[in-house]
């Protein structure tokens, strides 16, 4: 059980709503990462330390081992394509909706609809299932501002409040997905470190449904 068991999260609303959980896990940083430097925190358990990355970039890390389990948002998980991780826990945290979006009134047009996203992958297969030709331009954020300056014709983007889009004169059009923080677990690490990783899955599982 002595085994070193490193966890990927990103700053913000997933590491804000992941700490509960991980507290009542018995797993506490020492440093907030908000305000602390450091990319490797150690928490209350010296055989755990937790590394602070970009969202995007957990899958990675946990796929290639750097970090034995990770929480991501199924958005990222979905553009990742999940290969080389389990992902055997919903947390039920940090939900929203993946959503198309745009102008509520549009005039016609006889071009392929252009569709401004960070999410490339999941927008491909969203439109290719529906047979729909579209134009997909890649942005890494601020995809509410793409319809206004006419960059594009619609964004898909994920959707709490729908106050940002509402506040840029946009309309959530088409549903794609629902979105939650899930436990990812590289697979190898599942493996060599498998009691230690069932107890993290059931106290974090519990620590849900608490
Ligand atoms: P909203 O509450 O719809 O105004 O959301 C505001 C912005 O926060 C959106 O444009 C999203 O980019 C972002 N956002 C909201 N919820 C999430 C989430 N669960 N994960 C990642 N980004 C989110």
């Amino acid at each position: 059980m002595n085994d070193l068991l490193t966890i990927a999260l990103s700053k913000g609303r997933i590491f804000k709503e992941t700490l509960p959980l991980l507290a009542q896990a018995g797993i506490e940083p020492v440093d907030d990462p908000e305000t602390s430097r450091k990319l490797i925190l150690d928490t209350s358990d010296a055989a755990v330390k937790l590394v602070i990355i970009r969202a995007a970039d957990v899958p990675t890390y946990v796929e290639y081992g750097a970090a034995d389990v990770g929480v991501a948002g199924k958005d990222v998980l979905l553009e990742h394509g999940g290969n080389g991780l389990y992902e055997p826990l919903d947390l039920g945290i940090a939900r929203c909706r993946l959503m198309v979006a745009g102008p509520e009134t549009a005039p016609a047009s006889v071009r392929r609809l252009r569709i401004a996203t960070k999410y490339v992958n999941s927008t491909r297969r969203f439109y290719a299932d529906r047979q729909e030709q579209v134009e997909i331009i890649k942005l890494y954020g601020s995809m509410e501002l793409a319809p206004i300056v006419g960059l594009a014709d619609r964004i898909v983007d994920v959707v709490d409040t729908g106050n940002t889009l509402k506040a840029n004169g946009l309309v959530p059009l088409e549903h794609i997905a629902d979105i939650s923080s899930r436990l990812v677990v590289n697979k190898a690490s599942m493996k060599m470190k498998h009691e230690r990783i069932t107890k993290f899955i059931a106290d974090l599982k519990a620590a849900c449904h608490s």
